[in-house]
């Protein structure tokens, strides 16, 4: 968000002394902190053995990665990440294990990862979601950022050494 008067008392918007936008009024206590946004998402296990990822309907087209969202009011990371899974690929999951927190420094989003485990049926209700790949952990490649780091994370745990691929 970005601001052309001070929200609190409209006075003029400056930079601080420790970098942060903030009013610039002696009187007035207004920074703007843009405090991270927590993520969840989910490395989804999937039938033993696989990683499913799952492809945004936004998203270019070879771009997979895992289902991650928002947390809703008062929810623990784990209920999220459990339900974020159940909306947008229809499946029962279970939490196996956590995975780690990760910087999103593009988005300013904090990543909280867990290794989830189903073997149901995949279903695309959410149309967020438009496609989702189902890989061996041998063919898994991941990326750079956040949860590419917690999935990179997850297959070394398996005994793995993914390849790292840029999205860019
Ligand atoms: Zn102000």
């Amino acid at each position: 968000m970005e601001y052309n008067n001070c929200p609190t008392c409209t006075g003029e918007i400056g930079v601080n002394e420790d970098g942060y936008v903030a009013c610039v009024k002696v009187d007035c206590d207004f920074i703007h902190y843009e405090n991270p946004t927590p993520v969840v998402a989910a490395v989804i296990e999937y039938k033993d053995g696989n990683v499913l990822l799952a492809h945004n309907a936004k998203w270019p087209p070879h771009m997979f990665a895992l289902v991650t969202g928002f947390l809703e009011k008062h929810e623990h990371p784990e209920e999220a990440v459990l339900r974020e899974v159940k909306e947008e690929v229809g499946l029962d999951a279970e939490i196996r294990g956590f995975l780690g927190h990760y910087t999103f420094k593009k988005m300013n989003q904090l990543i909280i990862a867990y290794h989830v485990y189903s073997d149901g049926e995949v279903e695309l209700n959410d149309p967020e979601i438009d496609e989702v790949k189902v890989l061996p952990f041998a063919k898994v490649r991941t990326w750079t950022s956040g949860t590419g780091e917690a999935l990179h994370k997850f297959l070394e745990a398996k005994g793995y050494s993914p390849e790292v691929i840029s999205f860019s």
